[in-house]
């Protein structure tokens, strides 16, 4: 099987030409303090593509940048695709390094849900296809500039959904609680057992999840922003992000799967 390292699949921010700060439009909101267009630089970035206000993003209501994942798709456009060309010196191919930002930030997104898949012990059965995707997934990803903007992207993160359907099926079991894209949004879920549910996509925002068990709960794609996380339990939560966790709030009881990290914002530790 060819392995993509996990680390590969982190952001290292300088390996990156901020595409991230350039790249997307933003929208005044919750999340980002200003409004600004596709392919224009955020105010606050600086000449060496560090963020100025690194330290106070939340504070400053930058809150969205303090979330954002690019799953390292940055360094991989920036190193890999352009060669190091980085769109101030290269103009020309600026806004085609930030058309395919967004596509290789997919591809990079499925790597850490298929690795994550191939990891679990309850999907040995369908190893083979996995080991497929993956391989394939990662030749996407060193494709030319070119026929990355050509890409079907909606046609194979199709049919790796397909897996990781099924991966949710292996590891969940039949006949457990289906809240696919359920509004849960400020409900009240403190202490509910949530183990083996289906909360794919699920609306979780502001939700109280303290002392929630979300063991093998398959949570990709839900919106965990401001979710209260205090002394949850998400061990083996099947396909949780380290973006969900940095958009939730949480404390030193939450239980984490070993590959993600303790968001800093979190509370050392509080009553619930
Ligand atoms: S605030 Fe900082 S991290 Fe956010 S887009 Fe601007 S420069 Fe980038």
């Amino acid at each position: 099987m060819s392995e993509t390292p996990l680390p590969q699949l982190r952001a290292d921010c300088t390996r990156c030409f901020a595409l991230c700060c350039v790249a997307p439009a933003f929208a005044a909101s919750a999340d980002f303090a200003i409004t600004k267009s596709a392919g224009q630089p955020c105010p606050n970035l600086r000449p060496d593509f560090g963020c100025g206000i690194h330290t106070q993003l939340r504070d400053r209501g930058f809150a969205g940048c303090a979330v954002y994942d690019c799953f390292g798709a940055g360094q991989q456009v920036s190193q890999v695709t352009f060669g190091g060309r980085d769109w101030r010196q290269a103009p020309d191919t600026a806004q085609q390094m930030f058309d395919v930002f967004p596509i290789v930030r997919q591809l990079h997104q499925l790597l850490w849900y298929l690795t994550e898949a191939r990891a679990r012990q309850e999907t040995t059965g369908i190893h083979a296809d996995l080991d497929t995707a993956r391989t394939e997934t990662e030749r996407l990803t060193s494709l030319a500039p070119g026929d990355l903007e050509k890409l079907d992207i909606a046609g194979h993160r199709s049919a790796v959904n397909t897996l990781l359907l099924r991966t949710s099926d292996l590891v969940r079991g039949h006949g457990t609680k289906d809240r696919r894209g359920a509004d849960l949004i400020g409900a009240t879920l403190a202490g509910a057992d949530l183990r083996r549910a289906n909360l794919r996509g699920a609306y979780l925002i502001g939700a109280n999840l303290t002392g929630a068990d979300l063991r093998t709960a398959d949570v990709i794609g839900a919106d965990f922003r401001d979710a209260d996380l205090r002394g949850a339990n998400l061990t083996d939560a099947l396909f949780l992000t380290q973006s969900q966790l940095d958009s939730a709030t949480g404390d030193a009881r939450t239980v984490l799967p070993p590959m993600l990290t303790r968001p800093a914002h979190w509370e050392p530790c509080s009553g619930v």
